[in-house]
């Protein structure tokens, strides 16, 4: 039998996840265009390979505030809102210009719980998913900030990307993050916190390891959120890798089947619904 990491060769269907902290430049918040280009480069090399790609971005409120000049800080909701309809034009238009680079057609899908809960929307998403990856389409998703309001948000992309994996059953979600991967404890805070490579099934003891915040001020997603998205990924039959984005070429090194990141394994849970798993979500 191959070892966990060699079977990621195989894998067939990847929904790759990243924040808003690995595509901008920390000191000003403006996109960080070699980073986009790498990531690019990286989804179309998978593509090439004859794999599926999905591809879950954030940074669209951010790069909107950034367009209009309006402080990182600014969370007013209908502000929020209002970036969030700028940035994501801004966003789509910044990719499309690289992958059209390398002559991959890229598509929009913008979410909402909704679109999991209500039967109709979700038949209808996963029919839109299923044509376009058999088009060879690179669908990038992201929530659709604009329209959310409290009752229909799902909140941060970790949790958005495990959605997607689960409605497309896809076999692999890799989510790049602003940290190495899982540890024991808060690695900047505790010293002796220990990395761990390989989960195999998700306890309650290591739910209670995810801590709520992350180093950076974009984004919105903590280890816990991670956990989650670990929960739903591995539970709809997916493996799920957390890895650090600061630089992008960890994907190919990842598919390689080098040991980077923390993966968690695939354990099909046949009692696991998704729509109902995200109707009783932050209730
Ligand atoms: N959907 C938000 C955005 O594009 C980000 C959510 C997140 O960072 O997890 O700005």
């Amino acid at each position: 039998m191959k070892k966990t990491r060699e079977q990621l060769k195989d894998k067939k269907r990847i929904v790759v996840k990243i924040g808003s902290s690995s595509l901008q430049h920390p000191e000003t918040g403006e996109f960080d265009y070699i980073k986009l280009e790498v990531l690019v480069r990286e989804l179309c090399n998978l593509r090439n390979q004859g794999k599926d790609v999905v591809l879950v971005t954030s940074g669209a409120i951010a790069a909107g505030k950034k367009a209009v000049n309006i402080q990182p800080g600014d969370n007013e909701i209908a502000v929020k809102q209002a970036c969030a309809a700028i940035g994501q034009a801004r966003l789509m238009m910044t990719y499309q210009k690289i992958f059209a680079e390398y002559n991959q057609v890229t598509a929009q899908i913008l979410m909402t719980k909704n679109t999991i809960v209500d039967n109709l929307n979700r038949f209808n998403a996963h029919n839109t998913f299923a044509e376009l990856l058999k088009l060879g389409v690179i669908p990038i998703v992201n929530e659709n900030d604009t329209v959310a309001t409290y009752e229909i948000v799902i909140g941060d992309n970790d949790t958005l990307s495990a959605i997607v994996t689960a409605l497309i059953d896809a076999d692999l979600l890799i989510l790049l993050s602003d940290i190495d991967g899982l540890y024991t404890d808060d690695p900047r805070k505790n010293k002796n916190a220990e990395f761990i490579s390989t989960v195999e099934r998700i306890d309650d003891d290591l739910m209670s390891m995810g801590k709520a915040t992350t180093g950076s001020n974009v984004g919105t997603g903590g280890m816990n959120t991670k956990l989650i998205a670990a929960k739903i990924a591995t539970s709809a039959g997916a493996d799920m890798i957390i890895a650090n984005g600061k630089d992008v070429r960890i994907l190919h090194r990842i598919m390689d089947g080098r040991e980077y990141g923390t993966i968690f394994k695939s354990h099909k849970d046949e009692n696991f619904y998704l729509e109902d798993f995200v109707a009783n979500m932050n209730q």
